[in-house]
């Protein structure tokens, strides 16, 4: 790949966190974070050749994420086999290419890298309803050692690596990092939503992070986050992680949900807290 190319597709990934940053806030109705993220998008877009720019928007609002990995010679945006010869060509990178089938921007992504592997493992009942379905009772940390978010996102990254939902914890850590420079995820009521996308090859996986004391989770801001959702999400899973995020949010708006969550003192407690809270706005 050359250069040029590589640093446009980049810049198309970044402009694609944009996007999803902002359709997140829009969930929360956080209105000025929303102003930043328009700001960073528009500034984005201007760098960006004209005609380039207008493909992804157009991609994104009919059908986001606008672009996505080819993985094992799959567009991960549709699930549909590429034709080799194109899948040649997006290797080879010397111009954007689409998906035949969903029209997405498609990029190569090394498939021998090692990304995740499903293991998600189903329990006694078998089938999986609410929210059991992104996550299972060993992604719960009912006491996280971190006292920074660094920490916080690194010890959450490890417990996916640890119990088998991604091979490398290290990917998965700078993924979600860069993704917080770009704007910072934690939300009112001590609440934060760290995540990292494009990382494919399994479904939406979530694991929850208890701090006891508190951490300074955004920067520009003297409130503690106590309670830290890390979400997992693969290109064909944005627009469930949406409804993941807002099911979470309205669940934990309120005080005494939040009081029973960190009332949970066993990952057991705190997998069967979360099972109850979120029955109604997760189904
Ligand atoms: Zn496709």
């Amino acid at each position: 790949m050359n250069v040029k190319m590589k640093k446009l597709i980049n810049d198309l990934l970044q402009l694609q966190e944009l996007f999803e940053a902002r359709a997140q806030q829009e969930t929360l109705a956080d209105r000025d974070r929303i102003g930043d993220l328009e700001r960073a998008i528009e500034r984005m877009i201007r760098q960006l050749p004209a005609d380039v720019a207008t493909l992804f928007q157009r991609i994104q609002q009919r059908s986001p994420p606008a672009i996505v990995p080819m993985v094992n010679n799959v567009c991960s945006g549709c699930g549909m086999v590429i034709p080799i010869s194109l899948a040649h060509a997006i290797h080879a990178a010397t111009e954007l290419h689409r998906c035949p089938t969903c029209a997405r921007i498609l990029y190569y992504l090394d498939s021998s890298a090692p990304r995740r592997v499903p293991t998600r493992r189903v329990g006694p009942a078998g089938i999986r309803v609410g929210i059991a379905r992104y996550t299972s009772p060993e992604l719960m940390v009912p006491d996280l050692a971190a006292t920074t978010r660094e920490e916080a996102i690194r010890e959450l990254c490890n417990v996916l690596a640890t119990q088998g939902f991604v091979t490398d914890g290290a990917q998965l850590f700078e993924a979600a990092m860069r993704r917080e420079t770009i704007a910072c995820t934690a939300v009112e009521h001590g609440l934060a939503f760290p995540h990292a996308r494009g990382i494919e090859g399994g479904g939406l996986t979530l694991t929850l992070g208890i701090s006891r004391k508190g951490i300074r989770f955004d920067p520009q801001s003297h409130s503690l986050t106590r309670i830290i959702f890390f979400v997992v999400i693969p290109s064909a899973g944005s627009a469930f992680y949406l409804r993941l995020l807002a099911g979470l949010t309205r669940t934990f708006a309120d005080a005494a949900a939040r009081k029973k969550l960190l009332a949970a003192k066993t990952p057991e407690q705190l997998w069967k807290t979360l099972c109850q809270l979120t029955r109604k706005a997760i189904p």
